[in-house]
């Protein structure tokens, strides 16, 4: 039986918990790097949207690396708060990525619109968009999206980002305290990833 010849594929993020996502969902007979083998940083993300800026991304490490790059942008939007924090869920979380920082100041948001936020239903959803370059003449993209609400406590190690505060529709427990490969069902990572599954 022939071997099918592993093609190499970067996996245009710095941030370990997406990476790691990103990994179990590509077919196993890829060869996967990451920026970090090749001493690569990411680019500045002045895009408009979580499609632009995963653009710029894929654009750019599959052109540093020479390789097909699939890289992802993604956030979390919630709406009491006019969509905060957005394509800006990363850099809430400041230089050193602290989502203790970054959670604390989407609870004082809320606080300062309503003091009894944490009696209701806060709507919220992961967005994510990913991006497919150099393996077709033109970038291959697709978006996927989880709603659910925010929980007004912390609940949960697994994950990262803000995984222990955000709840699912239809579930009880945070990304933080669901079971990775649970979370990897259903979440908008996986969701956009079963759109351009067909290209791999
Ligand atoms: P960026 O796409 O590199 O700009 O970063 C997106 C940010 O959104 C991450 O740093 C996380 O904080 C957050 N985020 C995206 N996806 C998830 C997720 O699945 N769980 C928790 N946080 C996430």
């Amino acid at each position: 039986m022939l071997k099918k010849k592993k093609i190499e594929i970067i996996i245009g993020t710095n941030n370990e918990g997406k990476l790691k996502e990103i990994k179990d969902l590509l077919p196993k007979f890829y060869l996967i790097s990451s920026p970090k083998d090749y001493g690569l940083r990411s680019p500045k993300e002045n895009g408009k949207t979580f499609l632009e800026n995963s653009l710029i991304k894929a654009k750019y490490f599959s052109k540093k690396s020479g390789k097909i790059c699939i890289s992802d942008d993604s956030g979390l939007e919630i709406k009491a708060l006019n969509n905060q924090p957005g394509i800006y869920s990363a850099r809430w979380g400041g230089k050193n990525n602290n989502f203790d920082l970054a959670i604390s100041k989407i609870y004082l948001k809320l606080k300062k619109i309503d003091k009894q936020w944490y009696r209701k239903k806060i709507d919220a959803r992961f967005i994510c968009a990913l991006t497919i370059f150099g393996l077709k003449k033109k970038p291959i993209q697709s978006i996927g999206i989880i709603k659910g609400k925010i929980s007004p406590k912390k609940i949960g190690k697994n994950g990262f980002g803000y995984d222990p505060i955000f709840i699912p529709d239809g579930k009880r427990k945070t990304f933080g305290q669901m079971k990775y490969s649970n979370k990897l069902k259903i979440d908008h990572r996986s969701k956009a990833f079963k759109k351009i599954k067909k290209f791999f």
